[in-house]
C-alpha cells in the first residue's frame, strides 16, 4: 500500500517534468481515472473516453480579471504518455457535463490537440468554435440522445445544475453563437446540466457521471422504468440539493459512489493540495447520506474515494 501511495506521489510530482522513454504501455481492462474536479478518464486500455477535464486552474484573480486561456504547456505535458493519465492522449471523445470553464474551459485545446470531438450541449459547441475547434469536430446531442464510441454506448439524460454560488446557480443562460474567443471565464455559461450514461458493452459495465449536483428526477425514474441499475457512479457533491443523494441511490442502484468536484479547482494541479477536499467534512456527510440512501432504499452500495490520478481498475483484463 505505501509503495502504492508512493508511486502515485511520485507520478504525481514528475509529471511536470518532461520524461523521455518512460511511456506506459496501455493497460488493458476497464478502468477509471480521476482528473480533478469533474473530470474522468474511462478507458478499456484500447477506446477511452474524457469527461470535462480541466486541468489549467489559473488562480483566482487570474480567472477574475483576464480572458480565460488554457495554459497550454501545462496541458501539452499532461497530454503524454508517460504522464499521470497516460491514456488521456488517446482519447478520441469528450464528454462535457455543462459548460461552465472549470468543465468546458481545457477541452477545445485538448481536442483539438488530439484529434478527439467533444460532445456537449449547444452552448459547449458555440464556446468550443470560440477558441478554435472546427464545427466537424464538436457534436451536439440533447438528453435522450445516444451514440456509441467503439465499444461504449452513451445516452445523454437531462440533469440540473446545483445551486453552488449563495444558494443560486451561477452563470445560468445559453450561449446560441459562437463568441469570439477567448472569452472571460464568467461569459462560460451552463448552458444544459446533463448526466451521461456510460455503457460498456464486453463486459456490460454501466458507469453514470453527474457534473453538478442535481438531478432530474423525472429523467432517472425513465432509467429506473427502463430496468437500468449503474455499476458506478461518478457523483459531483458541492451544494447539493437534498433529493440529489436519495433519487441516485433510489433510481439507479449503484454498486459503488465516486465522490468528485470537492477540491479547490483554483489550486494548481501540480501542488500537493491539488485533489484533497476544501471540506472533508461534507464528504464525511455525502459518504452518511449514502449509507442512509443504501439503507433505506436495500442497494448495499459503498462509496470509493478516489485519489487524484490513481487509476481505479472495474473489470480486470
Ligand atoms: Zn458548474
Amino acid at each position: 500500500m505505501l509503495l502504492r501511495i508512493v508511486g502515485l506521489l511520485l507520478s504525481v510530482v514528475t509529471w511536470l517534468v518532461p520524461v523521455g522513454a518512460s511511456a506506459e504501455d496501455a493497460v488493458p481492462g476497464l478502468a477509471l481515472r480521476w482528473l480533478g474536479v469533474a473530470g474522468f478518464s474511462v478507458s478499456d486500455g484500447e477506446t477511452v473516453l474524457l469527461h470535462d477535464p480541466y486541468l489549467s486552474r489559473p488562480g483566482l484573480l487570474a480567472t477574475l480579471f483576464t480572458r480565460f486561456r488554457p495554459d497550454e504547456g501545462l496541458l501539452e505535458r499532461w497530454l503524454d504518455p508517460g504522464g499521470p493519465a497516460p491514456e488521456a492522449v488517446s482519447a478520441r471523445t469528450i464528454l462535457i457535463g455543462h459548460s461552465h470553464f472549470d468543465h468546458l474551459g481545457d477541452s477545445p485545446w485538448i481536442a483539438d490537440r488530439i484529434g478527439a470531438t467533444i460532445v456537449g450541449s449547444g452552448t459547449t459547441v458555440a464556446i468550443a468554435q470560440a477558441y478554435g475547434l472546427p464545427g466537424e469536430r464538436t457534436r451536439l446531442l440533447d438528453p435522450g440522445d445516444e451514440i456509441d464510441v467503439g465499444p461504449f454506448e452513451i445516452r445523454v439524460v437531462a440533469s440540473r445544475h446545483a445551486a453552488v454560488m449563495f444558494g443560486r446557480v451561477p452563470l445560468t443562460g445559453h450561449v446560441l453563437e459562437p463568441p469570439v474567443g477567448p472569452i472571460h471565464a464568467l461569459s462560460f455559461k451552463l448552458g444544459d446540466a446533463r448526466g451521461y450514461l456510460i455503457r460498456h458493452l464486453p463486459s456490460g459495465v454501466r458507469v453514470y457521471v453527474t457534473s453538478s449536483a442535481a438531478v432530474d428526477r423525472p429523467a432517472l425514474e425513465a432509467l429506473r422504468d427502463a430496468g437500468i441499475e449503474v455499476d458506478v457512479l461518478l457523483a459531483a457533491i458541492p451544494g447539493r440539493a437534498p433529493d440529489y443523494v436519495p433519487s441516485l441511490i433510489e433510481l439507479l442502484r449503484p454498486r459503488i459512489v465516486v465522490p468528485h468536484h470537492f477540491d479547490d479547482f483554483f489550486v494548481p494541479i501540480s501542488e500537493p493540495a491539488a485533489g484533497t477536499a476544501t471540506s472533508p467534512e461534507d464528504l464525511e456527510l455525502f459518504e452518511e447520506e449514502v449509507r442512509a440512501a443504501s439503507e433505506r432504499f436495500g442497494t448495499d452500495t459503498e462509496v470509493r474515494r478516489v485519489a487524484l490520478f490513481e487509476r481505479f481498475e472495474l473489470v480486470s483484463d
